[in-house]
């Protein structure tokens, strides 16, 4: 196979943008970008995403939960497929970059492979899910997680605040109904690529258009309730006191401390309460909230047992009753040795120097595909890490040396199936 000419960062950038800015104007709220799963706004995403993907040479069609899928097919008639997406839909007053990107630059890829009228020993189908932001319903990654052959028919019931079902949500939407699982052809299925903004500060502070990405964290999540014993602020001297938020404090720095002292695990408190809690009382319950990630799931379960056993050496030396609940969790998922290989190597062509690994700590569609098929991630850089938010920025210079970067991985992958057959 020769290969096709390959478009310039310049040229993706440029293009790549235009679409994105196109999409920022698909919004249920006006002057802000809010685009909910299954939502009028997401529905004229996916209307106009459709037109892109006809425009390049890619046949559509949308599943059961939302996702819209393009086909550009292979060189020959049951070739197998490769996968590259992400996500169309957004939190509310969100930025332009989380999601659209890495599905505007799949299809800016298939554009310039059809126009130079090469096809590849694969197909390639993009994928543009809908439901990767969980702000609507309770479940999330639904659209992601039926693709790769895994649906659970429950989410179907799940109501959103309006008392609006999913199930009449994507009736509404205009999605077949049936099983999105059964589209599922994993066997066929060389892997699944996701382009995606960093979310993250590393690489700017580390002055790096892109980085590829090793794994998506695990995360547990929990909360720990604190029961000491309420008294007067002036009656109750010091050394008598069971001061429920004094040991919150103490166990929350702790926790903070363990996280400090490990490399690859982050520790947050996100919420604490002081039910009752007034000016004048010393504190007598205090509940708080503990999120907790790693790359690596034995260094995130060992954390968990450093946790607990620092929370009952507080509680047991200020008198106080504590309980850790740790209620969710969810396992680390790597990413793909060889498509990680590839990914940097076509990097550090691209941008001509050693190229980041970085793992990531937020949730994303790929990590659907955990022990399904093989997946990879690349990250472009977010101007003060800022996302979910109207200022995320992403300049057009690195997302079109991150897109370049993907056009080579897909090249790369084409001349390595070559070889093999
Ligand atoms: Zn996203």
């Amino acid at each position: 196979m020769s290969p096709p000419r390959a478009p310039s960062p310049a040229e993706l950038g440029r293009a790549i943008v235009a679409r994105l800015d196109e999409l920022a104007q698909i919004s249920d709220e006006p002057g802000k970008i809010t685009r909910l799963t299954l939502s009028p706004s997401h529905r004229r995403a996916v209307d106009r995403t459709t037109e892109w993907m006809h425009e390049a040479g890619m046949t559509t069609r949308l599943d059961a939960l939302g996702t819209l899928i393009g086909e550009y097919p292979g060189a020959s008639a049951g070739a197998p497929h490769l996968l590259i997406g992400s996500h169309l839909d957004s939190v509310r007053d969100a930025g332009r970059f989380d999601g659209t990107l890495g599905v505007v630059a799949a299809i800016e890829i298939v554009r310039h492979l059809q126009q130079s009228g090469k096809r590849l020993p694969f197909g390639i189908t993009v994928l543009a899910f809908g439901d990767e932001e969980g702000v609507r319903f309770l479940s999330t990654l639904t659209g992601s997680r039926a693709v790769a052959g895994q649906f659970d028919p429950k989410i179907l019931d799940e109501r959103d605040e309006d008392g609006i079902s999913r199930r009449e949500a994507l009736r509404d939407f205009g999605c077949p109904e049936g099983d999105a699982s059964a589209d599922w052809q994993g066997q066929n299925a060389l892997g699944f690529l996701e382009l995606h903004i960093e979310q993250g500060p590393v690489l700017e502070a580390e002055n790096r258009p892109l980085g590829v990405v090793t794994a998506i964290q695990g995360v547990t999540r929990g909360s720990c309730r604190v029961t000491g014993k309420a008294g007067h602020a002036g009656t109750t001297p010091m050394v008598l006191r069971q001061d429920a938020l004094a040991a919150a404090s103490a166990m929350i720095l702790a926790i903070e401390g363990i996280a400090r002292d490990t490399t690859g695990l982050v520790a947050t408190i996100g919420q604490l309460r002081v039910p009752g809690g007034a000016v004048n009382t010393i504190p007598g319950h205090v509940e708080f909230s503990l999120d907790f990630r790693s790359e690596s799931d034995t260094l995130r379960h060992e954390a968990g047992l450093r946790i607990q056993a620092a929370i009952a050496d507080i509680a047991r030396n200020r008198r106080v009753e504590a309980k850790l609940y740790l209620g969710y969790e969810a396992p680390a998922a790597q990413c793909d040795g060889g498509l990680r290989q590839l990914m940097a190597e076509a990097a550090e062509a691209t941008i001509d120097k050693p190229v980041r690994l970085l793992s990531s700590g937020a949730g994303h569609d790929a990590m659907s595909f955990r022990g399904r098929i093989p997946f990879g991630m690349m990250f472009v850089r977010s101007r003060d890490g800022l996302s979910h938010h109207p200022d995320e920025f992403s300049s057009e210079a690195d997302i079109g040396l991150a897109a370049a970067t993907l056009f080579r991985t897909v090249l790369a992958l084409a001349e390595r199936h070559d070889e093999l057959n």
